[in-house]
């Protein structure tokens, strides 16, 4: 029997502004839709925060049993610089700046973002779909809404009526604004606004002579609106109404509710059950901006090149560390709280590795299910994984009083322990064994080395194919050999 139907899974739903219990649309099976990045830059620690708890949420849902499809997409166009659908496209104006194709932007820093992720322990989604893959997808959705008499035409651009939305449907829903008060609060349009309403938004935007990125349309050549790719992709993926949407706080509004807006006007149907929306990350008391100095990025961590920091932190322990915070909660990070999360970690991994060796007894006298089942309700309770985690320290506790001989434990009592510790501390909060980091490098030392001596014998002995396919086969797994005066060395 799959885990899930003995647990009763908690959710907060931003939509309802409370939690409620989790019932997936089909029994079993999860769709889970996350907002992905704009690959117009490196990827901020803030972003890492937010992709890594609903890389916990995943794991969890994993955990429990569920068939999950988890769909996190790319943003490679169309996301302007504001808001109010003004300003240049972000990565286009990267690819002027950088005198480089947007695409060339693209791809730098979707591996950059990859790179960081699976440092951090991330899984990957089950489908990463682009918002330039899906342009045809996205002239469709615009042409049922433009029927359906949601959105109006203005010189090769084409924008949602929010005003006309709002008689039939309510805007504002989830971010709990009301349109009338939006309104209040907004500058008059001028003569030149293409729009009838400054809280309507674009579905398609006509592309200036300069503009790179350009589609051909029925309105024209332009690119889609930044709003649009989400419920494109997302109902594509997952159906008209699917379970989990996730993303940043930040997201909310205009974002998400625009989603909600594109979908009712399309197919007359709520798109989510369950949206959840993970906090910001602030440093030392402070929002993170680059603008003022107080900004700090993966790597920057991971190297310790920043002076914020006192050393450089494995990004198991910054994942710890964010793990100790609920998702919904406001986290800041500091050194301190750097150093005192790396404490805790490693105390938690050496536990795991006493573990392996404990002392069995005929019989026990701890309520390891007790135990077991308050992890589960931590995890059940809208995913408060620093409930879990303190549970899980109970758990390293008795580690050392079973070793001292103060508590006793059975055969069944330790099978018990060791997969409730190692199921939680791997699975569901995807933290790496610190030890395993360090000897598979080893490992991997060793084998390039012992390579290299193969296909120097080889170079010697006049065997250029096998040496030349020795350095092709090591640098397609990303391992770059360099011949020098010193030999041969190597890089990552
Ligand atoms: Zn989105």
């Amino acid at each position: 029997m799959a885990l899930y139907e003995e647990q009763t899974l908690k959710i907060y739903n931003s939509l309802s502004s409370q939690k409620e219990v989790f019932q997936p649309i089909h029994e079993g099976h999860v769709g889970m839709y996350v907002c992905g990045p704009t690959v117009y830059s490196k990827v901020h620690l803030g972003n890492c925060r937010t992709f890594m708890s609903f890389d916990m949420v995943y794991r969890y849902l994993l955990h429990l049993g569920y068939k999950v499809r988890f769909v996190r997409n790319i943003t490679d166009a169309g996301h302007l610089e504001d808001d109010a659908d003004q300003g240049e496209d972000k990565i286009s104006k990267r690819a002027r700046l950088e005198k480089i194709e947007p695409m060339e932007v693209v791809q730098r820093y979707t591996v950059d973002f990859h790179n960081i992720l699976r440092k951090f322990n991330l899984l990957p989604p089950s489908i990463e779909p682009t918002a330039t893959g899906h342009i045809v997808e996205q002239i469709e959705i615009i042409k049922i809404i433009l029927d359906r008499g949601y959105a109006y035409e203005k010189n090769g651009s084409v924008y949602f009526d929010v005003q006309k939305f709002n008689k039939v449907y309510h805007y504002g829903k989830l971010s709990g604004r009301k349109l009338e008060d939006m309104i209040a609060n907004t500058r008059e349009l001028t003569a030149q606004d293409e729009k009838k309403n400054s809280q309507d938004f674009a579905l398609w935007k006509r592309a200036e002579p300069q503009h790179i990125m350009r589609w051909p349309s029925p309105w024209g050549e332009g690119f889609p609106g930044w709003h649009l790719e989400c419920t494109v992709m997302s109902t594509k993926y997952l159906g008209e109404t699917f379970d989990i949407h996730g993303g940043g706080m930040d997201l909310k509004f205009p974002h998400h509710e625009c989603e909600i807006a594109q979908s009712e006007a399309s197919y007359d149907k709520s798109p989510v059950r369950y949206w959840m929306h993970a906090n910001m990350l602030t440093l030392n008391g402070k929002k993170m901006a680059k603008s003022t100095g107080n900004n700090l990025l993966p790597d920057e961590i991971f190297s310790g090149e920043n002076k914020i920091l006192s050393k450089p932190y494995p990004p198991s322990v910054i994942r710890f560390f964010m793990m100790q915070a609920h998702y919904t909660s406001i986290l800041d990070l500091s050194d301190e709280a750097l150093l005192a999360a790396e404490k805790g970690y490693t105390r938690l991994m050496d536990a795991l590795d006493l573990m392996e060796h404990l002392p069995v007894s005929s019989s026990s006298d701890l309520d390891l299910k007790g135990w077991r089942q308050r992890c589960y309700d931590a995890m059940n309770d809208d995913f408060n994984s620093p409930v879990l985690i303190a549970h899980l320290f109970e758990g390293v506790k008795w580690i050392h009083l079973i070793r001292e001989g103060k508590q006793t434990l059975d055969a069944g009592g330790k099978t018990l322990f060791q997969d409730t510790m190692k199921g939680f501390v791997f699975d569901v909060l995807g933290m790496e064994s610190a030890h395993a980091e360090s000897v598979d490098t080893e490992k991997l030392d060793g084998a390039v080395q012992l390579l290299i001596k193969m296909r120097n014998k080889a170079r010697a002995d006049k065997d250029y194919a096998t040496s030349d396919e020795i350095r092709d086969a090591l640098s397609s797994l990303g391992i770059q050999l360099k011949d020098g005066k010193e030999g041969t060395t190597y890089s990552l």
